[in-house]
């Protein structure tokens, strides 16, 4: 067991549920126990639960530790950092108000008191609040995609992602192998019958071959039985594996030959095993070959039979003879290269490769990798899943990289690649189809600086193992990409970690994996990485807009108080006038835009860049020419009830509804960054019409209940003054949405 979660020890340790040992013996010298968060190394094993949840001795340090510490996301940051320059701006404007005010004559405390009104109105107080809202509702819309957020900050990175990497076994394909082919020596066998039905035919050149195979073929099937954890159940009336799909596969072959799996390994019991290991991509059984009065004989003259099944580039070499009919005979090398050609044809045609071979051994301790017998090469097909060619579509438009990353061989690897699209865009940019695919070795004979040059050019890594990922992980990362990374195995979990996003399998994957991830897919489709990436973007979309929406406004606030006292017009809003804006017309709109609903065309354009510290300069003139506007209008109508009426209350009452109704209307200004809100999306988002539906509300309550009119110093309008505060808070943001609408 790898303890080093619990322990920190880095060694794995032996687990003996023999050993006897003292009461108090520290928790890493307890070989009788497994512990919860640890992972199986090697071997097998049953155990007995003797605790759960916070019982556990993991559940006690989390228990210790719960909650100790909330993280931020980079856009906390970020903006955590621009409130603090925006609290300095606004002590100075404050400043210059008392300034300018002081020579105008104006009494002090008075100043005093609107300035700090404006500097408080200046600092965005909401967008905290609204942002964790805003996060929180896109961890939610992941979920209910089937993909499982386990932090906050996930939700903003998803949203910038521009490469994906993704294993190819069960994520692109549907890792429901069948056995389509299989190569003996100078034959080739094909096989009928779809997924695992145990029912089928075999045929060779054309004709069925008897169901009574022969001695060979029975050899390589019993062999691919043998060397084999998985199995066959019949349930509500359909066949089903447990375990590995690849070992699955080979149980329904044999069963079509009328070989049972568990009469089988009754008969020859296995005595030794070497698990398969993504990293060796190789297994290995020992079993009895001979049950002496029995007579069950699996290699004559031997009491144990070594059984090597694993990818033929590693099987082969070890092969030094090979099996024909009933005899062994020699391995030549013409025979090898023969038997590489098949494999590559056959790997040509996407069929994923197994080797089966053999020897007969003396004892358990021998080399299982020296003198092998070649049995043959199974061929089994893994189809795309259904929507993966659509979703790699997706990512191609939006400007989003898919790199496949699988153990299996590099024809197989490139004829899945080429059916799934994954190589057709590059093509024009990195040449041939097969200089996109590179494999495990070529990746060892490249340093850092090589690797990184390739990466972009490279849509497919063939037979890797995991810890390639990693050093694929970092060398996107050294080009300042946001990466999103599979995996599944425990091997995975540097690399899960090291990536922007580490995506876990909630179907197949460890636990270990799982910790280590970002994200989990509850259904291990890849499809579902890129519905969460569309997710992560419409949160970061929606950020932006009531970033672009609160900024605009309390820039209004600022230049219409501000402009107003170097023009020397009297104070167009009372200082509890413009607290009351800040809390009500920004927090209401922007909680609204927080749950905004994708734009059109939001995978058909590049990711933003969260990398980038400064936001675009077109994002911040937008804000400052909006926010002039909206302060332009509410001068025009405060200087124009100046004129009407010697009572400045009601020339204030107008300043207060035409900016407080202005900035509410200026939020579809907002709600589209390139669209326009002029049709029928004006009415997409409810929580918009609601909130301003509520703002318009709470507007009127400050303008006639008595004690709003006591408390903001307001008074009830006329008609004339009503009609003005309409057209002046309507104009801004009805002359914005009319300017898209024309630049489009
Ligand atoms: P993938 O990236 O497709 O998941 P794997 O790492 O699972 O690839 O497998 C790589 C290669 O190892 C396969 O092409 C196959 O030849 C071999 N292999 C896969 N599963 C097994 C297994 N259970 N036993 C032996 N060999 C296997
Ligand atoms: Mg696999």
């Amino acid at each position: 067991m790898d303890e080093s979660a619990l322990t920190g020890e880095s060694v794995a340790t032996d687990k003996d549920s023999a050993a006897v040992l003292a009461a108090d013996v520290p928790l890493a010298e307890r070989q009788t126990m497994i512990y919860t968060g640890t992972a199986v190394v090697q071997g097998r094993g049953r155990a007995i639960v003797t605790a759960t949840g916070a019982a556990t001795a993991i559940g006690k340090i989390s228990t210790l530790i719960a909650e100790t510490e909330q993280e931020q996301t980079p856009l906390q940051e970020r903006l955590d950092r621009l409130g603090r320059y925006l609290a300095l701006a606004a002590l100075a404007i404050a400043a210059v108000m008392v300034g300018v005010g002081l020579w105008r004559g104006e009494e002090f405390l008075s100043m005093l008191e609107t300035s700090l009104a404006l500097a408080i109105a200046a600092v965005p107080e909401g967008l905290p609040a609204v942002l964790t809202i805003a996060l929180a509702l896109g961890m939610r819309r992941m979920a209910q995609r089937r993909a499982i957020v386990r932090r906050l900050a996930a939700v903003e990175t998803l949203g910038s992602t521009n490469v994906i990497c993704t294993d190819k076994t069960g994520t692109l394909t549907q890792n429901q192998m069948t056995i389509r082919e299989l190569h003996l020596g100078g034959r080739t066998v094909q096989v009928t019958g779809v997924g695992y039905e145990p029912t089928g035919e075999f045929y060779m050149g054309g004709q069925a071959v008897p169901l009574q195979p022969d001695s060979h073929f029975l050899l390589a099937l019993r062999a691919g039985l043998l060397c084999n954890t998985a199995s066959l159940e019949h349930t509500d009336g359909h066949w089903e594996v447990v375990g590995d799909p690849t070992e699955g596969a080979l149980l329904v072959v044999a069963a079509k030959a009328g070989l049972d799996f568990e009469a089988e390994r009754d008969t020859y019991p296995k005595v030794g095993e070497v698990p398969f290991d993504a990293r060796e991509r190789r297994m290995v059984t020992i079993h009895q070959g001979d049950k002496g009065a029995n007579g069950h004989e699996l290699i004559s003259g031997y009491p144990l039979a070594m059984i090597v099944k694993g990818a033929p580039e590693v099987v082969l070499p070890n092969c030094t003879r090979w099996q024909e009919g009933n005899t062994v005979v020699e391995l030549t090398e013409a025979d090898r290269e023969q038997l590489w050609q098949v494999n590559n044809e056959m790997a040509g045609r996407a069929l994923r490769l197994l080797a089966l071979a053999y020897k007969g051994a003396q004892t358990q301790t021998e080399d299982p990798f020296s003198g092998l017998v070649f049995l043959g090469l199974v061929g089994m097909i893994d189809p795309p899943r259904p929507g993966a060619q659509e979703a790699v579509r997706r990512c191609q438009e939006a400007g989003i990289r898919v790199v496949m990353i699988t153990g299996d061989q590099k024809a197989t690897a490139q004829a899945i690649a080429q059916e799934l699209g994954l190589l057709a865009t590059l093509e024009s940019e990195s040449g041939s189809p097969e200089a996109q695919v590179m494999d495990g070795l070529a990746l060892d004979a490249m340093d850092e600086v090589m690797l990184q040059r390739q990466v972009s050019a490279t849509a497919v890594y063939a037979r890797v193992s995991p810890e390639h990922k990693l050093r694929i992980v970092r060398a996107f990362q050294a080009q300042d990409q946001v990466v999103a990374m599979t995996g599944d195995g425990v091997n995975d979990a540097p690399a899960l970690k090291a990536a922007d996003i580490g995506v876990a399998m909630g179907r197949m994957g460890t636990d270990v994996a799982r910790e280590a991830a970002d994200m989990v897919l509850a259904d291990d489709n890849f499809a579902t990485i890129v519905d969460a990436v569309e997710q992560g973007r419409i949160v970061f979309a929606n950020v932006r807009k009531f970033v672009h929406y609160l900024f605009s406004c309390n820039l209004s606030e600022i230049l219409t108080m501000l402009v107003a006292t170097v023009a020397g017009l009297p104070l167009p809003l009372l200082p509890l006038q413009i607290l009351w804006l800040n809390l009500v017309t920004d927090v209401f709109p922007a909680l609204a835009l927080a749950g905004e609903p994708a734009e059109a065309g939001i995978m058909q354009s590049p990711p933003p860049e969260t990398r980038r510290q400064r936001p675009p300069a077109s994002f911040v003139g937008s804000i400052a020419f909006q926010g002039a506007f909206l302060a332009g209008a509410t001068l025009i109508a405060f200087a124009w009830a100046l004129g009407q009426s010697t009572d400045i209350s009601r020339a204030t009452t107008v300043a207060f509804l035409t900016l407080g109704l202005a900035q509410l209307f200026h939020v579809f200004n907002s709600r589209f960054e390139t669209g326009s809100a002029l049709g029928p999306q004006l009415f997409s988002n409810r929580a918009v019409l609601g909130a301003i539906g509520l703002t318009i509300a709470l507007q009127m309550a400050a303008v006639y209940l008595p004690i709003a009119q006591l408390v903001l110093n307001t008074v009830p309008l006329s008609l004339s003054e009503w009609g003005i505060v309409l057209v002046a808070s309507l104009a801004p943001a009805l002359t914005i949405e009319l300017y898209k609408v024309i630049r489009r």
